[in-house]
């Protein structure tokens, strides 16, 4: 049996609580070492197999989990943040449907939910966006040519920008192409809930500058959006004058 498992933004309190439980019954535990707080391995059994795939291949994480299932074990494989964001998991998934391995996966906290924390911010804001785009700049991935940067810019949403950081010069530009301006609010946040966290606020015309002054180029994500601004509306949800299933409106 094999657990995708979302290790949460960094903190090791951040894991969910199904998440630990299964760190603490697996045989062999693959942690993405990269950005994997390694605290989280203090969860394991004694005799727990330990492997960091950072060094790995598709082929060598999927040898691992079939000598695993050979002898009868519980593998979990331990993603940073939220699997389903960035997590390479469908192309393990699709060889374990294939082997006919079962499998299953637990969410995580991704470190975007980490960053809204940080920044204090809620990234869909009434009358101001309703939407959150989650996307990156295009780097030895491609991106499909109708989600440049330049194209989602377009729509003036949340933009929280992934495996962005080290290209802060080009995201800039791009933007500023699109419905955003020179003044639309942003944020880089560095680390999120880590020890060593940064949260730096400032203006999209000056997003490559605020990078470049603090030494940021990898871990963090990028967010983008007048949601990060002071205007928003009250909610109509905790409006007195209106009614919801569960409460009438005031009079
Ligand atoms: N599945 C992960 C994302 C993996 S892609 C998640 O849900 O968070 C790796 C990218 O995620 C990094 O390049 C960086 O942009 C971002 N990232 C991961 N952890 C981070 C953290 N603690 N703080 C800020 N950005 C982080």
């Amino acid at each position: 049996m094999v657990y995708f498992v979302g290790a949460g933004s960094g903190a090791p309190d951040l894991i969910t609580v199904r998440g630990q439980q299964l760190l603490r019954k697996a045989d062999v535990v693959i942690y993405a070492g990269s950005l994997v707080n390694p605290e989280l391995l203090k969860n394991c059994r004694p005799d727990a197999i330990i492997r960091d795939s950072a060094k790995m291949t598709l082929d060598d994480v999927l040898t691992q989990i079939w000598e695993a299932e050979n002898a009868g074990w519980i593998t979990v494989r331990l993603h940073t943040g939220d699997p389903s964001i960035y997590g390479a998991i469908r192309e393990q998934i699709d060889a374990l449907k294939k082997a006919g391995i079962a499998y299953e996966i637990c969410p995580g906290v991704s470190s975007m939910s980490a960053a809204a924390a940080a920044l204090s911010a809620e990234y869909t804001l009434p009358e101001v966006s309703q939407t959150v785009i989650i996307s990156r700049i295009a780097g030895r991935t491609p991106v499909p040519e109708r989600e440049s940067l330049e194209n989602i810019a377009k729509i003036g949403a949340t933009l929280v920008l992934f495996l962005s950081a080290g290209f802060t010069q080009a995201v800039q530009e791009r933007l500023l192409s699109g419905a955003y301006t020179e003044e639309t609010p942003c944020a880089i946040v560095y680390k999120a809930s880590w020890p060593e966290e940064k949260v730096l606020r400032g203006k999209l015309g000056g997003l490559a500058q605020m990078a470049s002054e603090n030494g940021i180029e990898k871990t963090a994500l990028i967010v983008v959006g007048d949601v990060l601004g002071d205007d928003y509306a009250l909610s109509k949800l905790y409006d007195e004058h209106f009614s919801t299933g569960y409460r009438d409106a005031k009079e």
